[in-house]
């Protein structure tokens, strides 16, 4: 349930409500947009008389049942989109960002490299995986610290943020310059990682899991937000189905679906989408026109040689025509890059 209070309310009215709330015995948070303020209540509230609360307060506007499992990213809760502040760069309303860079961060030499060519070529963030998840043990699982070393070295020479993968919750103290913390597909359900994130207070990309619903991301976010950090972007990036020719299939219709359900930013990876690089071209495109609030592609200054995701990454000049032709297509949205 939440209730929608009146314009300009003082906080401290706002407070009491919230205690009176609570002696009932629920959980409340306080969702603040930029007209109205929304108090949600967390509990069975089946029992709740929300005409009376709304007539015996006079801050409430009005009451409303939410019947979504989920609260604090319910767009019902919150009706204006919410935009992630990036380490400088801002996602969504109308923001849109390119996140690119390598799978894995290799050498410093490879880093530096990619992130200097697809900051030239306009994208907007840096991409690299530190710590890999990788099915098999023996695969290149990545550099680790060192990884983060260089990613960070690459930010400072580019002025680009960063975003790598965090694999537990272990590993935040390694994030405190990371300017967004990726939580990839295959730990979308995990949920001790989730919470600690959440208070972590840093922007957190939150990947949807290749066998998971869109309830079940929006559950995950919840976690997320519900420790009282607002600052999430989701990202489509396939799920498992029947078809074995692209590593996986993209759901292009959760883009305009999680848009309405949630207020968060929504971008989509067509490189872990189709594991094909001659499929990223088109998917990316596809993701604007289907309203996108950004990208994230994967690119390597020689895929051949690359240690993860070479198939599907793009060389830099693959992404640079890519690029001056995404330019377009975003702004023919009436979007702004960058
Ligand atoms: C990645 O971004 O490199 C990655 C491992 O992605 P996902 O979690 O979507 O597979
Ligand atoms: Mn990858």
């Amino acid at each position: 349930m939440i209730f929608v209070l009146k314009p300009a309310v003082p906080r401290f009215k706002i407070e009491a409500f919230r205690q009176q709330i609570e002696e009932q015995g629920f959980q409340t948070f306080l969702s603040t947009g930029t007209e109205h303020t929304v108090v949600c209540l967390i509990g069975n509230t089946a029992a709740i008389d929300m005409e009376s609360i709304v007539q015996n307060n006079d801050i409430v506007e009005y009451g409303r049942r939410v019947t979504e499992p989920y609260k604090a990213v319910n767009r019902t809760v919150h009706p204006e989109n919410t935009m992630v502040n990036a380490g400088g760069v801002i996602i969504g309303e109308g923001m849109f960002q390119i996140i690119s860079g390598p799978c894995s961060v290799e050498s410093e030499e490879q880093i530096i490299k990619v992130a200097q060519s697809v900051k030239e070529s306009g994208a907007t963030l840096l991409r690299g995986g530190a710590f890999k998840p990788r099915t098999s043990p023996y695969a290149f699982r990545g550099l680790h610290e060192e990884g983060i070393r260089l990613l960070l070295k690459a930010k400072k020479e580019t002025g680009l943020p960063v975003v790598t993968e965090i694999m537990n919750q272990t590993q935040l103290p390694l994030f405190e310059d990371i300017d967004v913390i990726q939580i990839g597909a295959r730990n979308m359900q995990n949920f001790d990682l989730l919470r600690e994130v959440g208070r972590f207070h840093k922007p957190v990309l939150l990947k949807r899991g290749m066998a998971n619903t869109l309830e079940e991301l929006l559950l995950s976010a919840e976690y997320i937000l519900s420790e009282g950090n607002n600052q999430v972007i989701l990202c489509e990036r396939g799920i498992r189905t029947f078809e074995n020719s692209t590593r996986n299939t993209l759901d292009l219709s959760a883009v305009p679906l999680l848009k309405q359900k949630t207020h968060l930013p929504v971008i989509v990876d067509p490189s872990h989408a189709s594991g094909l690089r001659d499929l990223v071209a088109p998917l990316a495109k596809a993701a604007v026109a289907v309203g996108a609030d950004g990208l994230m592609i994967e690119t390597h200054n020689d895929p051949a040689r690359a240690l993860s995701d070479g198939a599907q990454s793009l060389d830099l000049r693959q992404f640079q025509s890519l690029m001056a032709d995404l330019k377009q297509r975003i702004s023919f949205e009436g979007k702004q890059l960058g």
